[in-house]
This record gives C-alpha cells, structure tokens and sequence, in this order.
C-alpha cells in the first residue's frame, strides 16, 4: 500500500464475468466480485455461482465427533487433566494452574511461542456449536486475561498477544474439549505487526481510530452491521479472507485489560449469537481470533473475528484451494451483505 492508501479506508469492489457455453448450450456469463479488504488492501473474491456447487457435509449439521463421548483418553478432562497437563513457570505465577470458577488454564505441552497456553471452559469434555454455556465461556476468556497480566508483569517486552479458538479439528483443533489459546511474545506475528502499523498510521492522519473509523463507515451504510451486544458491535466483513467471516469491535479500546467482566460477557453473548447462526447453515467448525499489543502507542483497538471453517465431516474438503494458497485471494461464495441480514435475527 502507498502511504496514502494508509491514511484512508477505502471500501472498494469491481465485478469481472467469466463467459462460456454451459452444458445445455446457452451462453452464460457468470460474475464474480473482487472486492479489495478497507484495512489491508489485499482483494478476495465472491463467486456467486458457486453457492450452487454441492457442497458436502452440508445438508444437515454433522453429527458429534466418534471421540465425543470418550473422556477417558482426554488429557483435559478431570481428573487426569492435572496429571497429565503442564504446570506454570513458577517465575509467572506460584500456582500450578490459573482458574476462573471452572475454568482452568495451563502451559501449552506444544507451544507456539514464548507465552503458549490453553484455557477450558470447565469440564464439559464436548459443546456442539453454540450450544457452550455463557458462564463457562466468560470464565474461560477471564483467567486468559489473567494470565496475559501476569505475563506482561514478568516480561514487559511480551507485548504481542492473542487468544483464539480452533472449534473441531476442520478449524485446526487437536484436542476436541474447549478452550481457548493464548500466545503472548515479544516477536509480533504478521497481523500484529501490519495491523500496530496500519491502525497507528491512520490515527496519525485521521486522529481516529481505524476500525472505529470503519465501524463508523458500515453503521453508515448499513448493509453489513449486525448488531451490538452491550459496547461491542457486530458487522459482516466487507471483503472476508473465510467463510461467513464477522467481526465484533469494542471500539477505542486497545488492551486486553481494559474490558470489564461485563464487556467479556457481552462479547461472548456475540460469539454465541454468530455460531448460532453457522449452527442454522449446519455448519459445525470455526476460528475465532482477539488480538492485541500491549503498549501505550497503540492504537490498534480490540476486534475479534469469527470464521466458519469445511464441516468436519467424512470426505469434506478444505475450504482453501490453490486458488487461496497459490493466487493469495480468498474466494467466498455468499456476499457479506447476505451474511448480515441471515446473522442479524440471532441478535435481536
Ligand atoms: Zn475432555
């Protein structure tokens, strides 16, 4: 991007058409949407037509994973979870294991970084889409607060954080009990590092925040916002890099610390509000993603982003193509805007 693109948030889209004879002889032509992302400037793709293509594992939600009701081999259930988890670097905190009511939340065994740890919700070893209780959900974004304070207590330079969700192993989930990761380092991934840049540039042009800047565009226009639940608010990506992607802003607020208990309630009612919406679409895998960097400069504020990722089902395929690895765009097939309005009776 120029330095000029920087300063500004352009929601900008052009459609192509690919022409061809179809099979039962008539020339067709077929649009595509290439819409170019206001934050990144990276362009993805809508192809309308596919929404037709057969899509497997889709007609009905997939029933529960063959693993569902076995807790007996789960390391994260009680009681081998304390047996068979890791215990915290006692430089951190001089308890083994965080926890928030029944909550619990211990080193990853495979870290991803200097700071890599796993949150439960509590002991319920499976949760179908949407179905996760309120409580246990907040509790679990709690004590990943928690421990993200402590973290930054001990290692003030660790300012690169994140908690995320892999829902089923479709959505990269290992294990299938629920939790959240968190990583915390003081080497930025490449959103933090691009997004830290982008949000800090556009304040200094704008002296705004971005993504209240671009919440303020999409409350404007409409189409695409959801919803609140309490201070965040809910829109439909205008150009998605995944399925059905929505995002939740909890606007000019740029630490992790900053959010009252209610505002993490008030996000997770959000959360549930979303995957009772991919759970209506019988889809049953997502990601989900909270990023921050922890450092009085930024103006990076708190958005999270949801994602639906293939079913986990037999034989379904992945949902990126060498179209997405090779060309880079990500092509969806439903139009934000649709999205929004199928989404905005779960937050009514
Ligand atoms: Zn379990």
């Amino acid at each position: 991007m120029s330095s000029d693109e920087h300063s500004e948030l352009t929601f900008a889209s052009r459609t192509v058409s690919a022409k061809f004879i179809d099979p039962a002889g008539q020339l067709v032509e077929r649009p595509v949407e290439i819409r170019t992302h206001p934050i990144s400037g990276r362009t993805c793709r809508i192809a309308f037509s596919r929404i037709k293509e057969k899509e497997t594992g889709t007609d009905a939600l997939p029933p529960p994973p063959p693993d569902a009701g076995d807790t007996s081999k789960c390391p994260f259930c009680r009681p081998q979870v304390n047996s068979q988890t890791p215990q915290l670097n006692p430089d951190l905190t001089n308890e083994a294991r965080l926890t928030r009511k029944d909550s619990l939340l211990f080193p990853n065994l495979f870290p991803y970084g200097s700071y890599s740890a796993v949150s439960l919700f509590d002991n319920d070893h499976f949760v179908e889409i949407g179905k996760a209780s309120h409580s246990s959900y907040t509790d679990s974004f709690l004590n990943c607060c928690r421990y993200l304070a402590r973290v930054i207590d001990h290692d003030p330079q660790a300012v690169y954080m994140a908690i995320t969700q892999n829902h089923l192993p479709s959505a990269g989930g290992s294990l299938i009990h629920p939790h959240l990761q968190i990583n915390a380092d003081r080497v930025a991934a490449n959103h933090h590092r691009f997004l830290l840049e982008r949000a800090y540039t556009f304040y200094q042009h704008n002296g705004d925040f971005l993504f209240s800047t671009y919440l303020g565009h999409e409350k404007k226009d409409g189409s695409r916002y959801i919803g609140k639940t309490g201070s965040w608010e809910w829109v439909a990506a205008f150009a998605p890099e995944g399925f059905f992607e929505i995002w939740g802003i909890l606007p000019r607020t740029t630490s992790l610390q900053q959010p009252a208990v209610s505002d993490w309630e008030d996000l997770v009612q959000g959360i549930l509000n979303i995957q009772r919406l991919y759970r209506s679409i019988n889809r049953n895998g997502y990601n989900l993603g909270l990023l921050s960097v922890e450092v009085p400069a930024s103006r990076l504020e708190l958005r999270i982003v949801i994602v639906v990722r293939s079913n986990y089902a037999p034989w379904v395929r992945s949902d990126h193509t060498g179209f997405e690895i090779m060309l880079g765009d990500m092509t969806t097939f439903v139009a934000p805007e649709q999205t929004a309005e199928w989404a905005r009776r779960f937050f009514s």
